[in-house]
C-alpha cells in the first residue's frame, strides 16, 4: 500500500452530514480532521428544530447511517428527539466530539498558495489541504415580511427557535404556513390550546402517513436477525428512492398517477365539510411542493378549537393577527412556521477560490457545481448539499453518504502524494449545468407553483434524475472531468 500524505481536514457543521464525513474519515485513516460547529451542541436540524409534534416523514428505518442500523426505533416515524438522541449515541460510539470546535462559526475560507485558510469567529485557524461543508439546506429560518411583526405584544418566533419553557396550554396560538412543520404541529397542538389558528396562504397536498409504536417483539427480531432489519430498510427505501423519487422526476407516470389518487381520496375521505375541503384544495401538481406526509393533520383542522384562516393577512398587531376582510385575530402567541431559506447555503461565510474569485460572484446568478459537490474554480472544497443535491427526492442521510463516498475518493486522490489541488473543469460543470437546466421542465416542480426548490432566478435546486442515476454519478468521479495540478 502506497503511504498517505497526512492531510489537513476542515468540515463545516457537525450535523448528522458533518459527524458521518468525520467518521468516514478516520476510518479512510485521516486524522487530522476538524469539526467547526457554530453552536454549542451537535444534531445540526434535529438540535433546531423541537417544535411540538416533530418527527421524521420518513419511516425511520429508512432513514439511518449505513453503518450504523437501529433496530430500536420507537415508532414507525420517530419524533425528533429520538433522532437526536440516535445521532448523539453514534457520536459517543466513535469519539466525535473530541474532534469538534464548538462555539465557532467559520467566517472566511481563502484559497491562497494551494491551502483553505480557514478563519472563524476566534481567528485563524490556519491552513488546510480540503475544506468539507456540512451545513444542512433547511437551516437558515425565513421570517415572513409582514408589516407590524415587531408590534406583537405576546410571544412570537420562529419553529426553529422554539422556546421550549413556554407552556401553551390555554393559549390563543396562531401559525403561519403550512409547510410539512405547520401540518406536524397542527397536529401537535390542537389538542393543547385554547384556541388555534392556522394561516394558509396556500394549501398543500397531504399523503397519510403510516403512524405508530414499533411493537417490542418486532425490535427484538430485528436486534436478533440484523438480516430482517437491513430488508425492512430495502423495502423503505425502494418505496421512497426509487418509486416515489422516480414518480416526482417524471420517470415513473404509474407511480405518479396512483400518489395524486392517495392524495385526492385522502383528502375526499377524510374533510367532511365541503367548504373546509374545497379551501383544502391545492390548485398544483402533487409533488409540485415538497408532498406533506401526516397522520392526523385533517383530524386536527376539523377540531372546534382550530380554524383555518384563509383571508391573506394584512399585518401584524399588538393583540393579534389582522386579516384583508379586516377582522382581528386575538392571539397570546404567533409561530412563523415559514420555511427556511434554502438556496443561501454556505453564506454568510466569505468564499474565495482561485485567483481571489469569491463564491458569491461565482453564484451571482444562482448556486451552480458540478454534481453538487465541487465548483469549478475552487480546489479541495467539497460540498454535501451543495447545488443540485437531491432535496426533494431521497432520504437525507443516503444523499450525505453517497455524496460524501463521492468526495472521499478525491481527497484520497489527493493524499497519494502526486495531486494537492483537485477541481471540476468548467466545461463539465458547463455540461453538467446544460444537463439539469434541460431535464427540468420534465419534473414536477416545473409544473407552477412556488416552493422552496426554486430559487429567486427561478432556478430549481434538486436533482431531476432518478436515485439510480444519482447512485451510478457519485459510485466513481469521471476522472476526466477534473483538472488536477
Ligand atoms: P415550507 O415548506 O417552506 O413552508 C413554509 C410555509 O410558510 C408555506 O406554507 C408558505 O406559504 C408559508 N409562508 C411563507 N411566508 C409567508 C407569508 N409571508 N405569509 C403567509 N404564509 C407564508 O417550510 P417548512 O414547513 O418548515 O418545511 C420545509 C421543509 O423542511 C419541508 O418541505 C421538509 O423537507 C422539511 N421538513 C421535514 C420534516 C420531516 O418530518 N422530515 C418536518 C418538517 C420539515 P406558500 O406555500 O404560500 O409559500
Amino acid at each position: 500500500m502506497t503511504a498517505k500524505k497526512n492531510l489537513r481536514l476542515a468540515v463545516i457543521g457537525a450535523g448528522a452530514s458533518g459527524m458521518m464525513a468525520l467518521i468516514k474519515l478516520r476510518e479512510a485513516g485521516f486524522h487530522d480532521v476538524t469539526i467547526y460547529e457554530k453552536a454549542e451542541t451537535l444534531g445540526g436540524t434535529w438540535r433546531d428544530n423541537r417544535y411540538p409534534g416533530v418527527t421524521c416523514d420518513v419511516p425511520s428505518h429508512g432513514y439511518r447511517y449505513s453503518f450504523e442500523p437501529n433496530p430500536d426505533w420507537s415508532r414507525v416515524c420517530a419524533p425528533g428527539s429520538e433522532i437526536l438522541d440516535y445521532l448523539k449515541a453514534v457520536a459517543r460510539k466513535y469519539d466525535v466530539e473530541r474532534s469538534i470546535r464548538f462555539g465557532e462559526e467559520v467566517t472566511r475560507a481563502i484559497w491562497q498558495d494551494g491551502k483553505w485558510q480557514v478563519e472563524t469567529t476566534s481567528g485563524s485557524q490556519g491552513a488546510f489541504d480540503a475544506v468539507i461543508t456540512a451545513m444542512g439546506v433547511l437551516h437558515h429560518p425565513v421570517y415572513p415580511d409582514i408589516p407590524g411583526r415587531e408590534s406583537f405584544e405576546g410571544e412570537a418566533f420562529h419553529t426553529a427557535r422554539w422556546k421550549d419553557d413556554l407552556d401553551l396550554a390555554g393559549k390563543r396560538v396562531g401559525v403561519i404556513g403550512t409547510g410539512s412543520t405547520a401540518t406536524q404541529i397542527t397536529g401537535a397542538l390542537v389538542p393543547k390550546v385554547a384556541h388555534y389558528s392556522l394561516f394558509q396562504r396556500t394549501a398543500q397536498w397531504i399523503a397519510p402517513l403510516m403512524q405508530g409504536p414499533i411493537p417490542e417483539e418486532q425490535k427484538a427480531l430485528f436486534r436478533a436477525r440484523p438480516e430482517l432489519l437491513e430488508s425492512e430498510y430495502q423495502r423503505i427505501s425502494d418505496e421512497n428512492n426509487s418509486k416515489f423519487a422516480a414518480a416526482i422526476v417524471g420517470a415513473n407516470p404509474r407511480a405518479y398517477e396512483k400518489l395524486v389518487q392517495v392524495c385526492r381520496d385522502y383528502l375526499e375521505t377524510s374533510v367532511r365539510n365541503p367548504e373546509l375541503r374545497a379551501k383544502l384544495t391545492p390548485n398544483y401538481a402533487v409533488g409540485c411542493k415538497r408532498l406533506i406526509l401526516s397522520e392526523n393533520f385533517y383530524d386536527a383542522i376539523q377540531q372546534p378549537n382550530a380554524e383555518l384562516v384563509t383571508d391573506p393577512i394584512e399585518r401584524i398587531e399588538a393583540r393579534g393577527i389582522r386579516t384583508k376582510d379586516g377582522r382581528l385575530h386575538e392571539l397570546d402567541v404567533i409561530v412563523f412556521a415559514t420555511g427556511f431559506d434554502t438556496h443561501r447555503l454556505m453564506r454568510p461565510m466569505d468564499v474565495r477560490g482561485r485567483g481571489g474569485r469569491a463564491l458569491e460572484e461565482a453564484w451571482a446568478e444562482g448556486n451552480q457545481g458540478y454534481l453538487a459537490v465541487t465548483v469549478p474554480g475552487f480546489p479541495n472544497w467539497f460540498m454535501i448539499g451543495g447545488p443540485n443535491s437531491p432535496i426533494g427526492n431521497f432520504s437525507w442521510l443516503l444523499t450525505a453518504e453517497n455524496q460524501f463516498g463521492y468526495a472521499l475518493r478525491l481527497i484520497e486522490r489527493l493524499a497519494r502524494g502526486n495531486v494537492s489541488e483537485i477541481a471540476p473543469k468548467r466545461e463539465a460543470a458547463e455540461r453538467f449545468n446544460a444537463d439539469v437546466r434541460a431535464a427540468l421542465p420534465g419534473t414536477v416542480w416545473a409544473t407552477g407553483c412556488s416552493s422552496w426548490y426554486i430559487d429567486k432566478h427561478g432556478n430549481i435546486a434538486s436533482w431531476p434524475w432518478t436515485f439510480e442515476r444519482f447512485e451510478e454519478e457519485m459510485s466513481e468521479p469521471r476522472w476526466d472531468d477534473f483538472e488536477m495540478a
